[in-house]
């Protein structure tokens, strides 16, 4: 059976090289993946999947981190000139960017795969030594580059959409290969999540393209995720002149900076790593003018979800004091945010010996791996291990030029597309056939 998953899915690698190149040339940030949503639901309708997207695999109240309404409509519109599919476009709009697809093959386990297809918002380099600008798919969308491979996880979703059709015979039980929008600042997954796609799923597996390590290596399952909240915090006082009447304002400028000092003050702790960042500090309007908003955009993590609520629980105590002792009020708004997870060994274990078999894997790493990062996905984790199913996260080798991600000059080997394809196909015809 592996050779035959190796021969279609070699035959299918020029497509995704052309599929990632061309996700990669007209990137698109988190939730306003207009044109790259339509057209892998378009892929999908044509493969034969059922597809549901919008609204229907959105929740509403989970969107975290959503732009503005006239951002969401200048970029859908602009996805409209780029050539979106015009039949799959407006059940998008508004920022509903999530795309499943369903096929369903009689009884049998329900598998769910994710695919993240979110850019970064920064600018791509325009050095002539930068691939992508060499062969001409750089993204053509300011402050939108695709810097952390996702083009490359749209692509690889699409040609095992793809790999699968052709192995449909041997298929018993349903695939639900979900393509989630904005992983980047962790404000997808939950909505995704919330419209209940996944509760039935028995087997979830996702994979990250890294620039990390060398194409051929992969590992079965990551064994730690960190949680974290991205919040915004808004202060606001009232203003007053600065020479005439000084005491009749309320400083936000100051209750900003107080509490800046002070979340860096919190203590460690003893259960485990933290982390706390204030990114950005805004307030004030003029030399003469008591200021009366601040804006601060802040960043809590932890080993584990209750390490990082006490984090996040520490810090707005912070705010809301800062924000008191001048007389201020304080608003905090959640952009984004992700709990802790693991990977389930038996799942890991399961897809590292089906790497073994796999030929373009050379370097199979045992057990689980580690990392500092977080990830959404382990809110899809979390749904399916409640129900009492397992999922897993396949960290896979594609280095090219040693650029990290969310970089200018990030690249990866497309090679290393083949690999996570066969991969994700061997697991679900695996799962199918031997559960
Ligand atoms: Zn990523």
């Amino acid at each position: 059976m592996i050779t035959r998953i190796e021969q279609i899915v070699d035959a299918l690698e020029p497509q995704l090289i052309e599929q990632r190149r061309d996700f990669h040339k007209y990137a698109e940030s988190g939730w306003t993946e207009f044109r790259t949503a339509s057209l892998i639901a378009r892929k999908l309708h044509d493969l034969g999947f059922e597809v549901k997207l919008g609204r229907d695999v959105v929740r509403e109240a989970d969107r975290m981190g959503v732009p503005d309404e006239a951002t969401l409509e200048k970029h859908y519109q602009r996805a409209r000139e780029q050539g979106a599919d015009p039949e799959f476009l407006p059940a998008l709009r508004g920022g509903f960017t999530g795309v499943v697809g369903i096929l369903r093959c009689g009884e049998g386990p329900v598998i769910g795969m994710r695919f993240d297809i979110d850019a970064v918002d920064m600018t791509e380099s325009q050095s002539p030594e930068h691939r992508p600008v060499r062969e001409g798919f750089a993204s053509v969308n300011p402050e939108a580059m695709h810097s952390c491979g996702h083009d490359g996880h749209a692509s690889i979703g699409l040609g095992v959409a793809a790999a699968l059709v052709e192995l449909k015979d041997q298929l018993r039980g349903t695939v639900k290969l979900v393509f989630q929008p904005a992983e980047e600042g962790v404000r997808g997954a939950k909505a995704v999540v919330g419209s209940g796609i996944l509760d039935d799923v028995q087997y979830m597996f996702a994979a990250h393209l890294g620039s990390g390590s060398p194409t051929g290596s992969v590992a079965g399952g990551r064994g730690s995720f960190l949680a974290t909240s991205k919040f915004d915090a808004f202060i606001t006082g009232a203003p007053a002149h600065a020479g005439g009447k000084p005491e009749g304002g309320h400083n936000a400028l100051l209750a900003a900076a107080t509490a800046a000092i002070n979340l860096y003050a919190i203590p460690r702790h003893s259960q485990g790593a933290t982390r706390i960042n204030v990114g950005r500090l805004q307030a004030g309007t003029g030399r003469n003018v008591i200021p009366a908003q601040a804006h601060l955009a802040i960043e809590t993590r932890g080993y584990t979800s209750e390490l990082e609520q006490h984090m996040y629980n520490y810090a707005v105590r912070i705010l809301e004091n800062a924000a008191a002792m001048h007389g201020c009020t304080l608003e905090v708004r959640a952009m984004g945010g992700a709990i802790s997870g693991k990977s389930d060994i038996e799942l890991a274990d399961r897809t590292r010996r089906i790497a073994q078999r796999i030929s373009d894997f050379t370097h199979v790493h045992p057990g689980l791996s580690g990392g500092g990062g977080s990830e959404d996905y382990t809110y899809m984790m979390a749904r399916v291990q409640a129900n009492g199913g397992q999922a897993t996260f396949i960290s896979i080798g594609a280095d090219i030029n040693g650029a990290g991600h969310h970089t200018a000059e990030f690249d990866f080997d497309e090679r290393a597309m083949r690999g996570a394809v066969k991969l994700f196909v061997a697991s679900a015809l695996d799962i199918m056939q031997n559960r």
